[in-house]
């Protein structure tokens, strides 16, 4: 569903991103795990186009991303096709970004009215039934501001997941959290996976990466250093660096 290919970026001087390859099959989940700075954030942010490469690609659903290919060659895409492509992504982020002055029903609404352009009842009976999802349906009319962390990050990962997305994108989902708030997160997020959502965690929680990820990643210094199945990564990790990483969050 989606693959990266020698994907570069750099921001200005500084090389972040220096080659990452990465395949992302249908239904799986990708953990990354890697030390501050490693570029984990800036390469979520590439997928969804919330930053230009500077080299190599990114394909979602067969469709490179940032660029079309017309009568051969290859252009930049414009901002209404980009909209259109990161219809197919959701991403949630580690500060739940909720609007503010709407609601949690009116939060999940938004973008599928606005940017989708679909009717009323539709949206509504698809919110309704993702805010169950996420355990939090008496909770329709209320203001992020009354929320626990946990509940904003439940109604974050539900207003995503109302564009349909094909793909989704969590940066640290639960790092901003109350440790006896990421455990509700993580259940939705499981839940998510058992659907059989496509899944690109970045998380330090390796219970988490260890029980519901298909694929563990390990990056550094602009680099995937190593991959492979949860397990075998975390019992038997091959690179030195993965090594003292694991070492420290073990
Ligand atoms: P963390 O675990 O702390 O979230 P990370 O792996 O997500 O780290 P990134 O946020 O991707 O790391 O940042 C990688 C590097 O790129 C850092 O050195 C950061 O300062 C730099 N960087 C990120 N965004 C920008 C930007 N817009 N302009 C300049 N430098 C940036
Ligand atoms: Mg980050």
């Amino acid at each position: 569903i989606a693959e990266a290919f020698e994907v570069q970026k750099h921001f200005g001087q500084l090389e972040v991103l220096k080659g990452i390859s990465l395949t992302v099959k249908r239904g799986e989940v990708t953990c990354i795990l890697g030390p501050s700075g490693s570029g984990k954030s800036t390469f979520l942010r590439c997928i969804n186009q919330l930053e230009t490469l500077d080299g190599g690609y990114i394909m979602v659903e067969g469709q490179p991303i940032g660029v079309k290919i017309k009568n051969g060659n290859l252009h930049k895409q414009n901002e209404k096709e980009i909209a259109k492509s990161r219809e197919n992504i959701g991403m949630v982020f580690q500060s739940f970004n909720l609007f503010p002055h709407m609601t949690v029903l009116e939060n999940i609404c938004e973008a599928p009215l606005r940017v989708k352009r679909e009717s009323r009842k539709v949206v509504l009976d698809r919110a309704n039934e993702l805010l169950a999802r996420v355990g939090l349906s008496e909770k329709a009319d209320v203001y992020p501001v009354a929320l626990s962390g946990g509940q904003q990050q439940r109604v974050a990962i539900a207003r995503a997941l109302a564009m349909e997305p094909k793909l989704m994108l969590f940066d640290e989902p639960t790092s901003a959290l109350d440790p006896e708030l990421v455990g509700e997160v993580l259940d939705v997020m499981r839940d998510l996976a058992k659907a059989g959502m496509t899944m690109i965690v970045v998380t330090h929680e390796i219970g988490f990466a260890r029980e519901v990820g298909d694929n563990l990643v390990f990056m550094d210094g602009g680099y995937v250093l190593e991959q492979g199945a949860p397990r075998e990564v975390l019992s038997n990790p091959q690179h030195e660096r993965t090594q003292q990483f694991l070492a420290k969050v073990l």
